[in-house]
């Protein structure tokens, strides 16, 4: 049995016509699952940033390597709180400083009755484990008072490895490295991190009405929009993109772009040409070259897509998963966010949290919205937050699957789940935000 048709008919209920959003979310997890990239790389830290990590990253030391003062103050035995005088006051004798980088060596360290000043960030000194605050000092002729109620023992004491222990997993292979990991493998003085090798995109547009860039306007010729988008999209996700421009709508080209494409890329998207009823090739081409299966989707815009599988001409390489998109700009972003670019990730070797789609955010509509229950809609929003309130959600104009213009206007799809039916002005709705990804 084929792949495809392996995967289909694990698949519940599988019906390539009437397919719901979850079932394509599942069924190509499944298909990613077995072609994760193995290669890897070793990049120097400030390179490895949104790469994917090819291995665990494993404290060599603690973090913070000392005990260490949280604030400008002074450090003390926390038992003197107990010890206060007639009116509430610790009274303790200042022995010296502990300055950031500079730790205090005096003897009697531990004393009790002794203080040391102490700068934020400067070692512990042995025995003292606790800090009060400046604001609340007084200091006269080298004696310090402040108020006993005013702190706890050990308050305002960092501990050496309260942020990473030496041994433990720092970040996880499959991580995607934010700037806050970059930080901290920076943090364990490592220079070089094993990251995935860039995932390569090869993409192209079909059809006979669609115009490169340059080409001067005939009538029913439309500008490629799509190869700006998909090219927007892939390259958020840090891939390397091959762009093959766009193919006329003729069996040899498109056969011989798709084979190209197979060979030189570990995924391909295209646009145009997967609808059912389409008068061109672009189908047959691709159920000729590859292991295919072609889906009407429960979802509005992004009704037609194709997925499969076209196998590279070079022997012992896996087949270049195919993501072939509908038409519509704004079917073909839709498409992409909800389906192409989870299983992207999946292929680049993210894990789980990693690959995992950005949380839905809850904001109220400021309209009623129409929606036919049985299928997903996405539309386009702008979200604004409040203070004090839930975010609202305006409709950002023309909802045309045709229409980018509302798409730049919007920030977020809302996302009208399959079983939701209208929603009223003043509910509220999730959103899937753009931040970063759009
Ligand atoms: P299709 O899915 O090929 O039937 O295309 C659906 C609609 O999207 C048609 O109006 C096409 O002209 C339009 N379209 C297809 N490809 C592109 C593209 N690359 N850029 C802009 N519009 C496109
Ligand atoms: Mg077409």
């Amino acid at each position: 049995m084929s792949r495809i048709a392996e995967i289909a008919a694990a698949l519940e209920g599988y019906d390539p016509n009437l397919l719901g959003v979850d079932a394509v979310q599942s069924f190509l997890s499944r298909l990613t699952d077995a072609l994760v990239v193995s290669d890897s790389e070793p990049v120097a830290l400030r390179d490895a940033l949104d790469r994917v990590l090819a291995r665990d990253i494993v404290s060599p030391m603690n973090v913070p390597p000392h005990d260490n003062s949280a604030m400008d103050g002074f450090a003390f035995d926390g038992a003197m709180l107990e010890r206060p005088d007639a009116a509430g006051n610790v009274v303790l004798q200042v022995a010296g400083t502990a300055l950031a980088g500079m730790p205090w060596r005096g003897d009697g360290d531990g004393r009790q009755g002794a203080a040391v000043k102490i700068m934020t960030g400067a070692v512990m000194p042995v025995g003292l484990d606790t800090v009060v605050p400046q604001e609340f000092c007084r200091v006269d002729a080298g004696n310090l008072s402040f108020p006993a109620a005013a702190l706890r023992a050990g308050d305002n004491r960092r501990f050496a490895g309260e942020d990473l222990r030496q041994g433990s997993a720092a970040l996880r292979r499959g991580d995607r490295m934010s700037p806050a990991a970059l930080g901290l493998v920076a943090s364990l003085g490592i220079p070089e991190v094993p990251v995935q090798r860039r995932l390569r995109v090869a993409y192209f547009s079909t059809g006979d009405e669609i115009l490169s860039l340059g080409e001067s306007v005939r009538p029913g010729a439309v500008y490629d929009s799509n190869r700006f988008t998909v090219f927007g999209l892939l390259a958020r996700l840090g891939c390397e993109v091959i762009d093959l421009g766009v193919v006329r709508d003729d069996p040899e080209a498109l056969s011989a772009t798709l084979q190209r494409a197979a060979s030189e890329a570990d995924a391909i998207v295209t646009s145009g040409g997967v609808s059912v009823g389409e008068a061109d090739h672009t189908r047959a081409v691709m159920k000729q070259l590859g292991d295919m299966a072609f889906w009407r989707i429960a979802m509005r815009p992004g009704r037609p897509m194709a997925v499969g599988l076209i196998p590279k001409s070079v022997q012992g390489s896996g087949p270049a998963v195919l993501f072939g998109l509908p038409g519509n700009p704004v079917a073909v972003m839709v498409t992409f966010l909800a389906f192409v670019r989870p299983a992207l990730l999946r292929l680049m070797g993210c894990n789980e949290d990693a690959a995992a789609a950005p949380p839905l955010l809850r904001a109220i509509s400021t309209t009623p919205i129409r929606k036919k229950a049985g299928r997903t809609e996405y539309q386009r929003g702008r979200v604004e937050a409040r203070r004090g309130a839930m975010p609202e959600v305006s409709i950002a104009g023309n909802q045309g699957s045709g229409v980018l213009s509302s798409m730049v206007r919007a920030n977020g799809l809302v996302v009208l789940h399959h079983e939701q039916g209208n929603v009223a002005a003043g509910e509220a709705v999730d959103v899937m935000m753009f931040d970063g990804i759009v």
